[in-house]
């Protein structure tokens, strides 16, 4: 089996190549990444030389490229995308160009060539805020920020072609991902490396805000048991079953590194921020896949990680 992983340089793709190539030998992988600001090969410095890996840096919007490999691969799985919430209030275009048109660029290609399987990464923030219960696969998509809008819009184009063009398409929506290599504009690294550069941490709001948190290593697996085993032209939620606030998240990281809460700094609330996220992910569970890692154990080796790796995060940092 030949897979092209696109976005493989950034946090959760570069941690599912390594978990794909270390479980499945006889798999190749080709990582096509334009390496924005959030594409780092460091992450994969460690697997370069894999004779199953290859990597390529280019766009998924370019044609010329996208159609070159998709000739030689069995499945797409789309990772590939603008991820920060904060950057597309700032500005939507780059949001929409790459999780929309790239979107559909893979899709066309995939189409054309007649692709085996093709999964699309999303999130559970297509579903928007919800107060009280959990949202299921059937609940109604209704995001709140340019981003969550370009991830839900880059599903229905996904779920268009399964329809029109009986395309071999399934979509995941993962909650909150932590863990190694996560670029440190997000919170819980932003939080890590803060407190290791003796900085106050900004809390956006009143700090209540919750996240359904799940490990990286279970998203990937999880996307790994969904390609294997997910139904064409199903959606699944993967969740990590531990609902926080960011302020308990703040507190906890407090403790990991002995300082009080007067390095806490509330700081004006990101505009539209969702409340709450919740998944229902019965569906997955009764096909057979559960989360493993413990939220607080975690939480711990992933500061432990930060405060190892120093050198790749002052990088990014500067
Ligand atoms: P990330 O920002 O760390 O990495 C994104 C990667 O995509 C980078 O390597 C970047 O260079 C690459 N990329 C961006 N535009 C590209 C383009 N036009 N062509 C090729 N490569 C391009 O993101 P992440 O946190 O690893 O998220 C990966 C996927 O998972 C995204 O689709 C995201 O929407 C989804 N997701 C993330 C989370 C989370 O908590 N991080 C939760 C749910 C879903």
């Amino acid at each position: 089996m030949r897979i092209l992983v696109t976005g493989g340089c950034g946090f959760i793709g570069s941690n599912f190549i390594r978990h794909m190539l270390r479980k499945y030998p006889d798999y190749e992988i080709i990582n096509l990444d334009k390496l924005t600001y959030a594409g780092n090969p460091d992450n994969l410095r460690d697997v370069e030389n894999n004779k199953n890996y290859e990597f390529i840096r280019g766009d998924i919007c370019d044609s010329k490229i996208v159609g070159k490999i998709v000739l030689k691969v069995d499945a797409i799985i789309n990772f590939a995308a603008e991820s920060h919430v904060d950057n597309s209030i700032r500005s939507s275009r780059e949001f929409i160009q790459t999780n929309v048109l790239g979107t559909l660029n893979l899709l066309e290609f995939a189409r054309v060539n007649k692709i085996k399987k093709f999964l699309q990464i999303s999130t559970d923030e297509v579903y928007g805020s919800i107060d009280k219960g959990s949202f299921s696969e059937d609940s109604l998509v209704k995001p709140s920020s340019p981003y969550s809008a370009s991830k839900a819009s880059a599903e229905l184009l996904v779920m268009s072609y399964v329809v029109t063009h009986r395309f071999p398409a399934i979509i995941s929506r993962s909650s909150n991902n932590y863990g190694p290599c996560q670029y440190p504009e997000k919170i819980i690294p932003l939080f890590i490396t803060n407190l290791l550069e003796g900085k106050k941490i900004p809390l956006y709001g009143d700090g209540k805000n919750v996240r359904d948190w799940i490990h990286v290593q279970d998203n990937c697996e999880a996307i790994d048991f969904i390609f294997h085993n997910g139904k064409i032209g199903e959606i699944y939620n993967i969740g990590g079953g531990t609902e926080k606030e960011n302020i308990e998240v703040a507190k906890f990281l407090l403790g990991e590194f002995d300082k009080s809460e007067s390095f806490i700094e509330f700081v004006e609330d990101r505009k539209g921020h969702d409340r709450r996220y919740a998944l229902n992910c019965e569906k997955l569970r009764k096909l057979g896949w559960k989360p493993k890692v413990n939220f607080d154990k975690g939480l711990k080796e992933t500061v432990k990680w930060y405060v190892k790796n120093k050198d790749w995060w002052k990088r990014l940092k500067k």
